[in-house]
């Protein structure tokens, strides 16, 4: 295959696999966000309604969650943000009345994702700027080669040009 070819393709692969990966790191990192953080969910079993703390380090344990959420407009130092409000959010917690894993209500999840904002955008933030930087490395690793390869395959053209010109000179002479 030409290399020509070949370098676009490697470097979409690369792009591709970096942006995964960078995408992967960040939600694994998010975890460690919220765990570090460490707050206290107050939630009440949906089932016998007790109502508990949890950990941060609990709250990441279980992926199964149900919500309501409105987002709301608001205008902040003079930019318009969009925050989603919870009206009603729940997860899988161990309850200890009913002494299994049962749906919990949140009840202070709005001010839970109002601690976490913060954390969490520098976290986005660090991941991003990571992302774009692998991303403008692996442009630049596959474009010198790509420069190189294009002004090969010029000079061969030339070539050509020059072997026709000096063919067609040699039929005229003769
Ligand atoms: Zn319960």
């Amino acid at each position: 295959m030409d290399i020509r070819i070949l370098i676009p393709i490697i470097m979409a692969v690369l792009l591709l696999s970096w942006v995964i990966f960078c995408g992967i790191q960040f939600i694994r990192h998010s975890k460690d966000v919220i765990v570090r953080s460490d707050f206290t969910g107050h939630v009440k079993c949906e089932k016998c309604g007790t109502e508990y703390t949890v950990n941060a380090a609990e709250f990441t344990k279980s992926a199964m969650a149900k919500s309501v959420s409105v987002t709301k407009t608001k205008f902040v130092n003079g930019a318009l943000i969009n925050q989603p409000h919870y009206k009603y959010y729940a997860k899988k917690f161990y309850c200890p009345v009913c002494g299994k894993r049962r749906y919990a209500r949140v009840l202070n999840i709005n001010d839970i994702n109002q601690a976490m904002k913060k954390p969490m955008l520098q976290s986005g933030i660090r991941w991003l700027i990571l992302m774009m930087t692998g991303g403008l490395l692996i442009l630049a690793a596959t474009g010198i080669p790509m420069y190189f390869a294009n002004k090969a395959a010029a000079r061969q053209v030339e070539d050509l040009k020059q072997q026709q010109y000096e063919d067609f000179l040699e039929d005229y002479v003769e």
